[in-house]
């Protein structure tokens, strides 16, 4: 095998172990279940692309988490084909803001060490008493 074919090989199996560990996160996902009915869940509000639940563990009166159907891990994941999920999941967060009348809130995504759940969600936080070092 010469090198150029060897790399290219080496290559393939990186990539191929990458989606295998993608699918594996993906099929244990917490969230995905959620969107599945595999775990009960009361959104608060969906649509065909995104899920909106109240926190499990709120921080505030009003804590709730947006994130797209379809899995996405982290910020960090988000790529060119992706900016209509991200679009949908603002345009719920511009909805309960607004049917709320939310006059102050903050929309935040924790990334690395602060992310605990690894399926990309945003969090629609408002109220008086935003417990902000425990998002
Ligand atoms: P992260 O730290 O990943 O940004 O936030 C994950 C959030 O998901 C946490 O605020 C946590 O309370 C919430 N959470 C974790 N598991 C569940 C669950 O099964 N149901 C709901 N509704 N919230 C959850
Ligand atoms: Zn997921």
């Amino acid at each position: 095998m010469t090198r150029e074919k060897m790399i290219k090989k080496i290559k393939f199996l990186a990539k191929e172990a990458k989606l295998r560990i993608q699918y594996k996160m993906a099929k244990d996902c917490i969230f995905c279940k959620i969107v599945k009915g595999e775990i009960k869940s009361a959104p608060v509000y969906q649509t065909d692309t995104v899920m909106a639940i109240n926190d499990i563990n709120p921080v505030a009166a009003s804590h709730v988490l947006i994130f797209p159907k379809r899995h996405i891990d982290s910020v960090l994941t988000v790529k060119k084909g992706d900016g209509e999920a991200l679009e949908d999941m603002f345009a719920v967060a511009q909805k309960l803001i607004s049917e709320r009348r939310l006059e102050a809130f903050r929309l935040a995504f924790n990334g690395g060490r602060y992310q605990h759940v690894p399926h990309l969600h945003m969090h629609l936080v408002a109220g008086s008493t935003i417990k902000w070092s425990q998002l």
